[in-house]
């Protein structure tokens, strides 16, 4: 086995995103990965609700069955924009990332509210929650209070852009490694991350870091130029890194 590891996560899995998934996992297959993290949405955007698609439950159990790893991913992956925001907390919220920062800036009681309406839903479609171990929230932006909320629901790690929350104990740890992660909503954004990612899928490299994370989006699907690169990376990776799951990860450190 590599010393060195790499995570692949495929981020936004709901009904509406099943297809492009399994494309993305098939492919993955072919160049040899097998366990990827998915972060799985309850109720994206309050319109796909899981438990309604008993068939996209089936293909998630399977996914689970082959060695994924589920993790939770917010609950409807969308922030409700407030009048009050400031205009830098609203460059936050719906620049960066299009308003789909439901964490962002919750309380202790919103977030465990929501994280607890997750586990149930996971639960009611019959997903093993004793193996559900990770919470990551949309656009990884996790206000302080909702991450205490995330410990004490149970979850043992959380990520963040820049590295791994280890809940295991309090205080918790934070593991350095920024994510490669794409953004594709304009045809600047995705020239800018073509280059960035490069560099710094090359300084990690370099660095030899021992952990490289990879995010996918189903979106970067679409982008013929940004699927070829995070498929190149990943083949380039696995020269000297071993493919886990956050959970495998986390239990390796
Ligand atoms: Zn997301």
């Amino acid at each position: 086995m590599k010393s060195n590891t790499l995570v692949i996560s495929l981020h936004d899995v709901s009904p509406q995103t099943q297809a492009i998934v399994t494309q993305q996992l098939e492919e993955l297959r072919l160049i040899g990965i097998t366990r990827c993290s998915l972060l799985v949405i309850p109720d994206y955007h309050h319109h796909f609700l899981i438990s309604q698609f008993p068939s996209f439950v089936t293909w998630l159990e399977e996914q689970a069955h082959h060695g994924h790893e589920i993790v939770l991913h917010g609950y409807h992956h969308l922030r409700a924009p407030s009048t009050n925001d400031r205009a830098s907390k609203r460059l936050m919220t719906e620049f960066y990332t299009a308003g789909e920062g439901e964490f962002y800036d919750l309380d202790y009681e919103q977030a465990s509210r929501l994280l607890k309406m997750g586990k149930g839903v996971l639960q009611q479609v019959g997903c093993d929650t004793s193996q559900l171990f990770g919470f990551i929230a949309p656009a990884w932006l996790l206000a302080k209070e909702a991450e205490h909320a995330v410990a004490d629901e149970g979850f043992l790690y959380t990520t963040r852009l820049k590295g791994i929350i280890d809940l295991r104990k309090k205080p918790s740890r934070f593991f350095p490694s920024q994510s490669m992660v794409y953004s594709v909503r304009s045809a600047w954004r995705r020239i800018v991350s073509l280059i960035w990612n490069e560099l710094l899928f090359q300084y990690a490299t370099y660095q030899k870091w021992p952990l490289l994370r990879v995010s996918l989006h189903p979106v970067d699907w679409k982008y013929p130029a940004i699927q070829s690169h995070l498929l190149y990376s990943i083949k380039r990776a696995m020269k000297d890194r071993t493919p886990m799951t956050y959970e495998s990860w986390l239990r390796s450190v």
